[in-house]
């Protein structure tokens, strides 16, 4: 009588475990497709920048101009690349046209008409650029 009460409970054990694992496991696949959509929505966002100058969201492809002045700086301890950088805007902002008016994100300035965003380019090997806006011919000399 006592034995077949262990054997039972045993069991018993045994069922509420494979419950807990089988619900665990559930959980599991949930969590897995949750980081994927969440992946997917990283880079559906990647895919639309805003442009530094005019701020339009920029698809793929769609590149903002701007002239780097290499070799300005090196940041020797981090191998990171520090290059001088005019943005003068993306395909709608640049040229200058009045549909899209170029405007500085550091002083809030509308740019003349030959104006640029002065900003520094980090860059490291096998990372993306890091660009880093410190104004513009408005509100920075330019040297
Ligand atoms: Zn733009
Ligand atoms: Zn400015």
């Amino acid at each position: 009588m006592l034995s077949s009460y262990l054997v039972m409970s045993v069991l018993g054990i045994i069922i509420i475990l494979l419950i807990i694992s089988l619900i665990k496991l559930g959980k599991g696949d949930f969590q897995q497709l949750a980081l994927k959509m969440a992946g997917e929505d990283r880079n559906r966002l990647e895919v639309l920048k805003p442009c530094p100058v005019c701020g339009s969201m920029l698809k793929k492809g769609q590149t903002v101009h701007s002239v780097y002045y290499r070799n300005a700086g090196r940041h020797e301890n981090l191998k990171v690349e520090e290059i001088f950088t005019h943005i003068y805007g993306c395909p709608h902002c640049w040229p200058d046209n009045s549909q899209h008016p170029r405007t500085c994100p550091v002083c809030s300035k509308t740019l003349s008409k030959d104006g640029y965003l002065v900003a520094r380019t980090y860059r490291k090997a096998g990372r993306k650029d890091h660009v880093h806006v410190v104004g513009c011919t408005e509100c920075k000399r330019v040297r």
